[in-house]
């Protein structure tokens, strides 16, 4: 991982970065697709192996509300963390008042073009001069030109057009209507939980002598697939550098930009960085210790780390998966039981590395156009931010266009989001960490409730 990031560094100096995207990026765009066409059938397997290793149905129903439960109860501490130290550290204001007053009209005019209630009024528009006002919509008709903004308003349609429909519409989309387009499409994990539990289920329900070789099948497939991961892996090292160089390569040309992007958005990065920090060496081993996993508090780190950093490198917990369930049986010697049937959906809908970070942002955001939040307004948060992070994908930036939803939902402008761009790569790789990790915890917590655990 160092050595990818020198060699970005010095690439992006030297000028010959476009080497480094042709020829070295692609290995890590091989690695990325290798783990993500061995997570699918591996959820399939692992959950229908796990659930037939149960043999009863209600230790199943019971260990689903916990889990459940747990990751909820997660998400809504990692947004309320998140929110204390944005309140706290107050990254995005401004000192300088005629940047404050820029910033700030730009939200007055986005808004009362688009009819949204200004709720902290303080603006008195017609006080600013029309030349001030002229100028700002220029730079905003500036902006919206941009290739990126384009990018991102065609993301911002798509993902509004997805939350349109009835409100039973998740419920709905959890069940899969052709099982061949469940296992095609990445972004409907849910569908092959759903499909693999309901399997393991009919399986267990049924006679033994019946079902013996089903069983031996699935255990079986379930053997390879995790070996596959562990031929993957041996390589690991090589297609990290790769992905590092690569990733590096494409987000900023030399070391000067890189600087430019860090003074501008560092603070706001710091304030996310932090949260993560605390919940990753304080909430988690507290958490375990809380609910009586005797795990020392070095042996889940470095029984971790091989997932932690593939995470972040990868920017995925979907990818990462495979190696989760590994470290978590392997070194966190959380049975197979309860691992692979919390772990899949935990990569699916928990999520409080995001969670934690679109409560930052958003906070961010209004900050830096002055705006206000009301103290409701941030309790609205909460909910949004674990809703949110429940429905983001587990890929990369999932959680960005899930922000736009957010700030939508507060009446803010979800084009902002094109703002802390610059910087949400590193943040990506920094929150998946924490998502890996939160589903890592919750697994251990359930196995030692259910005495999976000795
Ligand atoms: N990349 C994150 C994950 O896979 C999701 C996100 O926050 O964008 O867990």
């Amino acid at each position: 991982m160092v050595l990818g990031i020198i060699w970005a560094l010095i690439s992006g100096t030297y000028g010959f970065n476009d080497f480094t995207k042709d020829w070295i990026d692609p290995f890590g765009v091989i690695f990325i697709n290798c783990l993500k066409f061995i997570a699918v059938p591996l959820v399939m397997f692992s959950i229908i192996s796990g659930v037939a290793g149960l043999g009863d149905p209600s230790q199943l129903g019971r260990m689903g509300y916990k889990t459940l439960g747990m990751y909820l109860l997660t998400t809504v501490i990692s947004v309320t963390v998140g929110l204390v130290f944005v309140n706290l550290l107050a990254p995005g204001v401004q000192s300088n008042e005629n940047t404050r007053l820029n910033h700030r009209l730009e939200y007055e005019i986005w808004a009362t073009d688009n009819g949204i209630e200004i709720k902290d009024g303080r603006l008195e528009m017609a006080e600013v001069p029309q030349e001030k006002i002229d100028q700002v919509r220029q730079k905003l008709d500036a902006d919206a030109a941009t290739p990126e903004y384009q990018v991102l308003a065609a993301k911002n349609e798509a993902a509004k057009a997805n939350k349109e429909g009835p409100p039973l519409q998740p419920l709905i989309d959890i069940v899969p209507s052709n099982l061949i387009q469940a296992f095609g499409n990445g972004k409907l994990m849910l569908q092959v939980i759903f499909f693999s539990l309901f399997f393991g289920i009919s399986l267990i329900l049924l006679p033994r002598e019946k079902t013996e070789t089903v069983r031996s099948f699935f255990d079986g497939m379930n053997e390879v697939f995790v070996k596959m991961v562990n031929i993957v892996m041996q390589a690991a090292p090589f297609f990290v550098f790769c992905l590092m160089a690569g990733v590096l390569a494409k987000s900023a040309s030399n070391i000067n930009e890189l600087i430019e992007i860090f003074i501008q958005l560092g603070y706001y990065a710091l304030v996310v960085f932090l949260g993560l920090v605390v919940l990753l060496f304080g909430f988690y081993p507290l958490a375990l210790r809380f609910f009586g996993v005797k795990i020392a508090y070095r042996d889940f780190f470095r029984g971790m780390s091989p997932a932690q950093f593939l995470a972040f490198s990868t920017s995925s917990s979907a990818a990462t998966l495979p190696v989760t369930i590994e470290c978590v049986n392997k070194n966190l010697k959380v049975p197979e039981e309860a691992s692979d049937f919390v772990l899949p959906i935990g990569a699916t809908v928990n999520m409080d590395g995001t969670s934690l970070y679109q409560a930052v942002a958003v906070i961010f955001l209004a900050n830096y156009h002055d705006v206000d939040l009301s103290m409701m307004q941030q309790l609205g948060i909460v909910g949004l931010a674990t809703l949110s992070s429940i429905g983001a994908a587990a890929v990369p930036s999932a959680g960005l266009i899930m922000l736009m939803i957010v700030l939508d939902s507060v009446g803010l402008n979800p084009m902002w989001v094109a703002l802390i761009l610059p910087v949400d790569r590193i943040l990506d790789m920094c929150r998946t960490v924490i998502n890996v990790t939160s589903d890592a915890t919750v697994s251990a917590i359930i196995a030692k409730s259910e005495k999976l655990m000795d």
